[in-house]
């Protein structure tokens, strides 16, 4: 009989699946076009790639005492990072509190309690020294007997995790062809341990960032952009800026467009980070085309988690009209005759 013991042996070993010619904007039968392969984090069994880092940190603070048996997370996330959390907690019989502002949507509120976690919402309109301040609250939590706090943004087993699994996994798919490994960053985790892994293997493959107008990362001050889970306003300890040869700065019109040509044209439904990430990999790809030895690059891309927590944003019309963004929709014109 085929079956695992637990969700948690399913985490890791996601696909690469090949992006089209069509969908990175080389013509058909363009000579030095190279590969492009996606790297497919939805299928983790939480739905994102941050399953990876919350095991690793969770056994890592196992192995050192810091969680004991009966012991109590505490994490100030709402997003993918608690669910891999309250994954990981739900199978291994912890306790998991998060800590989330009020502007939090009740979906993702609602995604953490159905893993059996608690949530505690603090309201935005406090001042960070109030004692019910999204800050304070997490302290106070996290300062309990027996509670412990991953802290993903300081936490060195966050791109640990990367290196010693997401690089090692593409750099065998690739079977060591890999040239180029492009991704998001918002802890920038991901970047910093894929990254050094694979330079160790091979110097010369080229680690490009993707990231939002406005963000640290490309030189900005941390201006309001609206593609979740990357891009900050302060450098965060888990990113080493050492890693990244290049950063490619992607605005929230171009990856919210480019999100929703994945899912139409390469039936990949997933997130608008996942959409920026991939708008960058496949300008580099067109670059590439361009130049001598195109046609033996082998880009990977990292896309990060599904479309389906972004159903009433990236992909609903009106909010993308209400900040001016284009659709995408085709018009009449190009709909009629269609079956
Ligand atoms: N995309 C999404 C949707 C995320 O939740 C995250 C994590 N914040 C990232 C990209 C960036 O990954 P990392 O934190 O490893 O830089």
């Amino acid at each position: 009989m085929e079956y695992v013991e637990s969700l948690l042996d399913l985490i890791g070993n996601t696909p690469l699946v090949r992006l089209s010619d069509q969908v990175v904007g080389i013509p058909d039968d363009t000579p030095g076009a190279p590969l492009l392969l996606a790297k497919v984090e939805y299928l983790n069994p939480g739905g994102s790639v941050k399953d990876r880092i919350a095991s690793r940190m969770i056994e890592a603070a196992e192995a050192s005492g810091a969680l004991q048996p009966g012991g109590t997370i505490v994490e100030p996330t709402s997003g993918n990072t608690g669910v891999g959390l309250a994954m990981v907690a739900q199978a291994k019989g912890y306790r998991c509190v998060f800590v989330c502002p009020d502007k939090v949507s009740e979906d993702k509120r609602n995604v953490l309690k159905a893993y059996g976690a608690e949530v505690v919402v603090c309201p935005t309109a406090v001042a960070p020294e109030h004692p019910d301040s999204y800050y304070n609250v997490s302290d106070r939590l996290a300062s309990q007997p027996g509670a412990w706090k991953p802290d993903q943004y300081s936490n060195p087993h966050n791109p640990r995790s990367h290196y010693e699994e997401t690089g090692p996994e593409i750099w065998r798919q690739t079977e060591g062809k890999i040239t180029h490994f492009v991704c998001g960053m918002g802890t920038g985790g991901t970047i910093s341990g894929v990254g050094r892994y694979l330079k160790e293997q091979n110097p010369d493959i080229k680690v490009i960032g993707a990231d939002p107008s406005g963000s640290v990362y490309s030189g900005g001050t941390g201006r309001p952009y609206l593609v979740e889970g990357v891009g900050e306003d302060f450098w965060p300890d888990t990113y080493d800026r050492s890693i990244a040869d290049r950063v490619i700065e992607v605005s929230d019109a171009d990856s919210f467009a480019y999100t929703r040509r994945l899912a139409r044209e390469q039936a990949l439904l997933v997130g608008g980070s996942s959409g920026m990430a991939a708008f960058a990999a496949a300008q580099l790809a067109r670059e590439l085309a361009e130049t001598p030895g195109g046609k033996d690059a082998v880009i990977v891309v990292l896309l990060p988690d599904s479309g389906r927590g972004y159903l009433t944003k990236v992909f609903n019309d009106d909010w993308l009209a209400t900040y001016g963004f284009a659709t995408g929709a085709p018009s009449a014109a190009q709909t009629v005759g269609e079956v």
